[in-house]
C-alpha cells in the first residue's frame, strides 16, 4: 500500500489525517496529507510550506517584525525515492536569515543492504531550473543543519539576501533502507534587517612562478565546504608542506569555498577554483572555473544533460576530468563516457586496484586515439584528500607550463605535458630521441620506420623500484632500480614497433620482489605506483 507522498506514480491526493502516531503541534505540517506537485524519475516536488508574512501591511496579524518563526515538516520516503526531493518554502518579505535542520531515521538493515543516507542543499527564489541561478548551497550528508544570511553562511552555502519567494530545500535520498526513510526538516526564518553584504575574497590567477617550468599540483581537494574536515587554511598549508606549486579546490557540488581562498594563496602557491560535480553516475572534476561559477550535478547518464554541463565548463576555459572512474562506492563509477573529457583521473589517493582499472581503460583509449587520429586523453593523478590522515599531494601532477598561472597550468594539463608523482621526493625526466629530433611527455616524434629511437627515463626517489616501458603492444621493457632509488634506463624502439611509449615506476611488491610484467596469476602483478608518465607518441614519416 502506498500512503506516502513519495508514491511516485500516484497523483491522487492522500487522505487527510493519516495517523502517524504523533500529535501534530501548531507548527507541525503533516506531509502525508500533501499532494504531489511534480514527480519525474529524477525529482519530486512536495507541497509548499508557508510562513506568515512579516508585517501587518503584508496582511499578517501575528508575524514579528523581528524574531523567529519555525516550521517542522515530517515525511517518509520509500525505497525507490526520486534522486532529489524538493520541499518548497514560501519565504515572506522581511526575512534576514534562513536556518534549516534535518534528521532521518536509520533502521537496522541486513548486512550488505544499504542503510538510509540523505543529502541536503537549498535553492532560492530564483528557482530549481537545471543549471539555473537559484543554487544557494549543498552540504551532502556531511552536516545536519545550515544557515544563510546576507553576511554569512554555513560552509558549502552561499551568503546573500534571503529574498521573498519560493525557496526549495533539496533532499537527496541516495540510499533508502528497505523500511524506507522517515525524515524531519525544521525551517526557521529570522525576521529583521539584513546584515552587511558578504565580500568574497577570490584567489588571484597567477603566482610568482619560474617562467616556463615543471610545476607540481594536486587537482582534487576537499575542505569543510563539502565533506572534508580540513579548513581551507589547513589544505593550503598541506599543499605547501607537500612541495606543491598549485592546488585546485574541488568541493562537492558547490562553489562556496571559492570566496575564501584569496587569503590562503600567495606568491608560492597558486590556488585554482573548481568543483567536484557529484552525480549518481559518477563524479567529475570541473577545474579552472571562474570564481563563483557553479556546475549543476542533478542528472544521470540517461538524462543526456552531462554534455551541456561539460560545454559550460569548456566555454569558461575549464577542464572536464572524470574522477576515480572505478571507485566502488555507491554512485561513484563513471558512466558518461570520455568523449567530453579533457583528461581522466587514473590515480586517486593511495594506489588501489581501482586505479589499475583506470590506467587500463586510459591506455586502451590511447590506442583508440592513434587509430582514429582524434584527440588523445591525458592522465591525471590527485589525492582527493578530505581529512587526516589522507595526504595532500599523494599523488599529484607535475605539469610543464609557461607560467604558474591558471590558464598556463590548465593548458599544460590539457596538452598532457604532465606526469604523476606519488610525492615531491619522486623526480623523473622522460623523453625520446631519434632521426635528429627529440620529444618529451605529451609530444610526438616523427621518424622513418626503421630509424632507431632511444627512449630514456631518469628517475630519483623510488628505492628498489621497477621501471616499466609500455607501448601500444603492452609492457616492452622492465628494469629494477637500486636501493638508492635513482637510475637511468635507455631502451630502443622504432616508429613501426611503437605508436606511443609511456613509463611507470612501481614500488616493490609486498614481499619485496619486483613485479613481473607479461605474466598472469591470481595476485596483483605489481606493487603500488610511484610515478606514471603521459605518453610520447611516435609517428612514422609519411604516415
Ligand atoms: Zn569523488
Ligand atoms: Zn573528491
Amino acid at each position: 500500500m502506498c500512503r506516502d507522498e513519495i508514491c511516485e506514480h500516484s497523483t491522487t491526493p492522500l487522505a487527510a489525517g493519516v495517523d502517524d502516531g504523533a500529535q501534530p503541534s501548531a507548527d507541525t505540517v503533516d506531509r502525508r496529507r500533501l499532494l504531489m506537485a511534480a514527480a519525474t524519475g529524477v525529482a519530486l516536488t512536495l507541497a509548499p510550506i508557508s510562513f506568515t508574512p512579516a508585517r501587518a501591511d503584508d496582511t499578517a496579524k501575528d508575524a514579528p517584525a523581528d524574531g523567529e518563526v519555525t516550521r517542522v515538516v515530517t515525511g517518509h520516503l520509500a525505497t525507490g525515492a526520486a534522486d532529489f526531493v524538493y520541499l518548497p518554502v514560501e519565504v515572506p518579505k522581511g526575512v534576514q536569515k534562513i536556518a534549516v535542520q534535518y534528521s532521518y531515521d536509520k533502521p537496522a538493515v541486513p548486512a550488505g543492504t544499504p542503510g538510509n543516507s540523505c543529502d541536503i542543499g537549498v535553492f532560492d527564489e530564483r528557482g530549481l531550473k537545471l543549471g539555473g541561478k537559484g543554487f544557494r548551497g549543498w552540504s551532502g550528508g556531511f552536516r545536519t543543519s545550515f544557515e544563510i544570511s546576507n553576511s554569512e553562511a554555513t560552509p558549502g552555502y552561499l551568503p546573500g539576501p534571503v529574498n521573498p519567494g519560493t525557496w526549495h530545500i533539496a533532499l537527496g535520498p541516495y540510499q533508502v533502507a528497505p523500511q524506507g526513510m522517515n525524515y524531519q526538516v525544521q525551517i526557521t526564518l529570522t525576521y529583521g534587517e539584513p546584515g552587511a553584504a558578504f565580500t568574497p575574497n577570490y584567489p588571484p590567477k597567477r603566482a610568482k612562478g619560474r617562467g616556463r617550468a615543471w610545476y607540481r599540483g594536486d587537482g582534487h581537494l576537499h575542505t569543510v565546504y563539502s565533506d572534508g574536515k580540513r579548513l581551507p587554511a589547513e589544505v593550503a598549508a598541506g599543499a605547501r608542506a607537500a612541495g606543491l606549486d598549485f592546488m585546485v579546490s574541488t568541493d562537492h557540488n558547490t562553489s562556496a569555498s571559492h570566496a575564501v581562498w584569496g587569503q590562503y594563496s600567495g606568491d608560492d602557491l597558486l590556488i585554482v577554483t573548481g568543483e567536484e560535480v557529484t552525480t549518481r553516475n559518477g563524479h567529475w572534476l570541473a577545474l579552472g572555473l571562474p570564481a563563483g561559477e557553479w556546475i549543476d550535478w542533478r542528472y544521470r547518464s540517461r538524462d543526456d544533460a552531462f554534455g551541456r554541463f561539460a560545454r559550460q565548463v569548456h566555454s569558461v576555459g575549464g577542464l572536464v576530468v572524470p574522477a576515480h572512474p572505478y571507485c566502488p562506492y555507491v554512485a561513484c563509477q563513471w558512466k558518461f563516457g570520455y568523449d567530453d573529457a579533457d583528461l581522466v583521473e587514473v590515480w586517486n589517493g593511495p594506489w588501489t586496484y581501482d586505479d589499475e582499472s583506470a590506467v587500463d581503460t586510459w591506455d586502451a583509449k590511447l590506442g583508440e586515439a592513434v587509430r582514429t587520429g582524434k584527440r588523445w586523453l591525458p592522465a591525471m593523478g590527485n589525492s582527493d584528500a578530505h581529512s587526516e590522515p589522507q595526504v595532500i599531494g599523494l599523488p599529484h601532477n607535475v605539469v610543464y607550463a609557461d607560467d604558474l598561472a591558471t590558464d598556463a597550468i590548465l593548458g599544460g594539463l590539457r596538452a598532457g605535458r604532465t606526469w604523476i608523482a606519488e610525492s615531491h621526493t619522486v623526480q623523473l625526466t622522460f623523453a625520446v630521441t631519434g632521426n635528429g629530433g627529440k620529444a618529451g611527455i605529451g609530444e610526438t616524434l616523427t621518424a622513418p620506420t626503421g630509424a632507431p629511437i632511444d627512449v630514456r627515463l631518469d628517475v630519483e626517489g623510488v628505492p628498489n623500484g621497477t621501471i616499466r616501458f609500455i607501448t601500444d603492444e603492452g609492457q616492452m621493457h622492465q628494469e629494477s632500480l637500486p636501493a638508492s632509488g635513482s637510475g637511468s634506463v635507455v631502451w630502443q624502439t622504432t616508429t613501426s614497433l611503437a605508436a606511443y611509449v609511456r613509463a611507470e615506476v612501481r614500488h616493490p611488491m609486498a614481499d619485496g620482489t619486483p613485479g613481473k610484467g607479461n605474466t598472469m596469476g591470481p595476485n596483483l602483478m605489481w606493487g603500488p605506483m610511484a610515478a606514471l608518465t603521459n605518453p610520447v607518441f611516435l609517428r612514422r614519416s609519411g604516415a
